[in-house]
């Protein structure tokens, strides 16, 4: 008992350290680094093979941290590096293309169901034409080179100071990852005083970690590993995106890092009618009315008496609300990652449906 008790504690402890890692990493000895969040690790990292792990929690909804969220997003893409100037394939028009389909997506409403002490997350995301940096790009190892490229190109006139405090600014490199054990990140950070949202890309071209095999959309497989962690990253930041956080688990894992990996569907739709292979986003109220939904049947509860019983079946109730109200987009299945199966989206609407 007693070495089962250490071995749990153990446990308990490398999941706590490692909840920590994935939400902010080490700073420098100035203590200055922007903290890396929502690191999308490689599949093949020894991190993510430790969160693939991970035994169920017994509610892993995350929760929320008391910050500010992005009620809408403005996206300023910067592809930096020595190759782009010249480059011809279809990354720069692709990503352009991702971001603009992004705007009002069902996809990007699977995060509508998040608020902040700044109002709620909508589907809204204004994007400009990426801008090109030809200067050599470091790689994303630290925050603080990312975010000094950001503040210059935004001092250079190639992309503008969003004042709102709802810019997006992700830096596509022409960096492979090397030994990197993660694909990208997002951070934030001030430039001339205002706070922006920064992430960052290695160059994924032939990264089995980083590829989502996409064999269906037609797009080139570096631009289809790019678009899936932007995706990832781009949700992650809409719904924490700054200090002190806002939602994620108790594991420090936030809503793309939840569903990292996981593929529903070949593709799902974005609004300008393109299509991309781009993970699941974690919906706290898509798992709750699934969970109301079974709970339903395995106790033969009658509405009734969910409706009658206790303040927690009252906040699931609501919860399932927010659900068909805000994340409609989960009829598009490949949205969300806590799907349990086939029917599931159907049988969970027409449950929580009946119960309302
Ligand atoms: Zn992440």
């Amino acid at each position: 008992m007693r070495r089962l008790f250490i071995l749990l504690l153990v446990c308990t402890i490398s999941a706590l350290a490692f909840g920590q890692d994935t939400k902010t990493q080490p700073a420098n000895a100035a203590g200055a680094e922007p903290p890396m969040l929502g690191i999308s690790w490689a599949q093949d990292s020894a991190q993510q093979q430790f969160l693939n792990q991970q035994p169920a929690r017994r509610s892993p909804n995350m929760t929320y941290h008391g910050g500010v969220i992005m009620p809408s997003s403005n996206v300023y893409p910067i592809f930096w590096g020595t190759s782009w100037p010249g480059y011809g394939g279809d990354k720069m028009t692709g990503m352009d293309s991702f971001y603009s389909g992004f705007n009002g997506s069902n996809y990007a409403k699977t995060s509508d169901e998040y608020t902040g002490s700044n109002g709620q997350v909508t589907a809204t995301t204004t994007s400009r034409m990426h801008a090109v940096d030809g200067s050599a790009a470091t790689g994303g190892n630290q925050t603080t080179p990312i975010l000094n490229e950001v503040c210059k190109e935004i001092t250079n006139g190639a992309v503008p100071l969003d004042s709102s405090g709802n810019g997006y600014y992700p830096v596509y490199t022409d960096v492979p990852r090397g030994n990197a054990g993660f694909c990208a990140w997002h951070s934030y950070g001030t430039c001339s005083g205002k706070r922006v949202q920064i992430a960052f890309f290695f160059k994924l071209d032939g990264d089995a970690g980083c590829d989502p095999q996409d064999t269906q959309t037609g797009h080139s497989q570096g631009l289809a590993a790019i678009a899936n962690v932007s995706a990832h990253e781009l949700s992650e930041a809409r719904t924490d995106p700054a200090s002190p956080g806002a939602w994620y688990d108790s594991q420090g894992q936030e809503n793309g890092d939840k569903c990292a990996w996981t593929f529903n569907v070949p593709y799902v739709h974005f609004s300008n009618s393109t299509i991309w292979k781009v993970q699941g986003e974690w919906s706290n109220a898509a798992y709750t009315a699934d969970r109301l939904s079974q709970q339903q049947r395995s106790e033969g509860l009658s509405r009734r008496t969910l409706r009658t019983t206790s303040a927690e079946t009252h906040k699931t109730l609501a919860s399932a609300r927010v659900f068909l109200l805000h994340v409609n987009a989960a009829l598009e299945r490949g949205a969300v990652c806590n799907c349990a199966g086939r029917s599931w989206v159907e049988h969970a609407l027409r449950r929580a449906v009946k119960i309302l």
